[in-house]
């Protein structure tokens, strides 16, 4: 790497992370955290307000992961803080059904006109698990086409994303799930639909539901081709399949009505979580009533959770969501149309090759001359650029996700300051990516 390979220390926070490999594997809850696709000191930040993070250190940084999109009104957002305190001087879980829960379903239904009814639940991974285990029940189906390189969680059957070409049958991706978990998990090459078609015409009767990322951010950010989801869905209903969006990522952040407001494709079933949860664990799933009644305790279908439609969390998300109008999108769209043109002409001017892709405002950068349409194209950047580009935005106080296979995420509190900070940051981390070498 360049001569900015670790200049800046963190002692504060190396400090942490020994005290927290000695606790916790790796040292952190959740893997992506632990900067091991770009090596360094994980940052522990305590505390974040508007468009910033502070760091052990107190170090000050403009924060482009948005806790990996749900806080789109930036941190500490006095409404939602307000709404928070509100709601834990009531008290913090009843075990009972509560108006909240109902008032965020609400709210959600108004936004999304394909949502006829949804579940509450605490995290994307539990709403997508559930929504498979529904689509199932529902069909009578036991198979799941699933693509490569979307991510819905850490189901275990969803863990599957190994294979390409047509119909290939995953194998497990991790130990400990095993081949039956993942044997009827198919996974098919993305923004490919000739692929699908086949893997229903070698399987008839037997795929209960296709699910896709509405446009994913899990490979970077790699949108769905015109027409591709409307494929899907017309697949799907042509062969008594059910078509399931996972909006956990988009859902209420690329528009007021998540993706479904940006194509328009109406699934039968869909997924939340992140900005409907204000930075609480809520989450959801949810679609065509008819299939929602053979949830439990209406259907057969089990599903449930203790901390559920939680008070604390749903009252952050639903200030969040009241918060989220027109204005507010209008704002987050146009700031990260500003830093995306700030990044392509930092690297241009140093010359390296990149491809800026962008879905409304989620956008991420990936160092290759060619499209990325799909999760081979996305791997076969070069990420070694990124690493160089990342650790010098983080030495000049800019904190981007630390992989170059994830969508940056900006806020409604990015402000002038914020933009400007990244602007000076860049030239400096265009010019290590350019000297960067494998
Ligand atoms: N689905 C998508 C599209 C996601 O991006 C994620 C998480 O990043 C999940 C599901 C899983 O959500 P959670 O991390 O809340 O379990």
């Amino acid at each position: 790497m360049s001569e900015l390979s670790y200049p800046y220390e963190a002692p504060a926070s190396q400090a942490l992370f020994d005290r927290a490999a000695a606790v916790t594997p790796g040292g952190v809850n959740s893997p992506v955290r632990a900067f091991r696709a770009v090596g360094g000191t994980p940052r522990f930040m305590v505390s974040g307000s508007g468009p910033y993070l502070t760091d052990a250190d107190g170090r000050e940084y403009v924060d482009l992961v948005c806790s990996w999109g749900p806080m789109i009104l930036g941190h500490a957002h006095p409404e939602v803080i307000a709404a928070v305190q509100d709601a834990v001087a009531r008290g913090t879980s009843f075990g009972t059904p509560g108006e909240g829960e109902v008032a965020l379903a609400e709210e959600m239904i108004a936004r999304v006109a394909p949502l006829e009814q949804v579940r509450l639940v605490s995290s994307g991974t539990e709403a997508t698990m559930s929504a498979i285990r529904l689509a199932r029940g529902f069909t009578q189906r036991t198979k799941v086409i699933k693509f490569a390189g979307c991510y819905h969680g850490h189901v275990d059957s969803l863990l599957a994303a190994a294979g390409s070409g047509v119909a290939t049958f995953a194998l497990p991706d991790t130990p400990g799930v095993t081949g039956a978990q993942a044997g009827d998990t198919i996974v098919l090459p993305y923004n490919d639909l000739d692929a699908v078609r086949e893997a229903f015409r070698a399987h008839p009767g037997e795929i209960a539901c296709v699910i896709t990322e509405a446009s994913p951010g899990n490979m970077g950010v790699v949108p769905p081709a015109e027409g591709f989801n409307q494929g899907l869905k017309d697949l799907c209903s042509d062969n008594g399949a059910l078509y399931i969006s996972d909006e956990v990522m988009t859902g209420f952040r690329t528009s007021r009505a998540g993706w479904f407001g940006v194509d328009g494709v109406v699934p039968d079933l869909m997924t939340f979580g992140k900005v409907m949860g204000g930075g609480f664990p809520a989450a959801a799933f949810g679609g065509r009533a008819d299939v929602m009644a053979h949830l439990a305790p209406a259907g057969p279908v089990y599903q449930a959770g203790t901390l559920s439609g939680n008070p604390v969390a749903t009252a952050a998300g639903l200030a969040q969501l009241r918060l989220l109008d027109d204005a507010a999108y209008a704002k987050v769209d146009a700031v990260s149309k500003e830093i995306q043109g700030l990044v392509t002409e930092a690297l241009a001017k140093e010359g390296v090759a990149h491809r800026l892709q962008t879905a409304s405002n989620m956008f991420s950068v990936f160092f290759t001359d060619r499209p990325v349409r799909d999760y081979e194209d996305a791997k076969a950047q070069e990420s070694f650029r990124f690493t160089a580009f990342f650790h010098a935005m983080l030495a000049h106080g800019v904190y981007l996700p630390p992989s170059s296979f994830e969508s940056w995420f900006v806020s409604t509190a990015h402000d002038e300051r914020a933009v400007q900070k990244i602007a000076d940051a860049l030239p400096a981390a265009a010019r290590a990516a350019a000297e960067a070498t494998a």
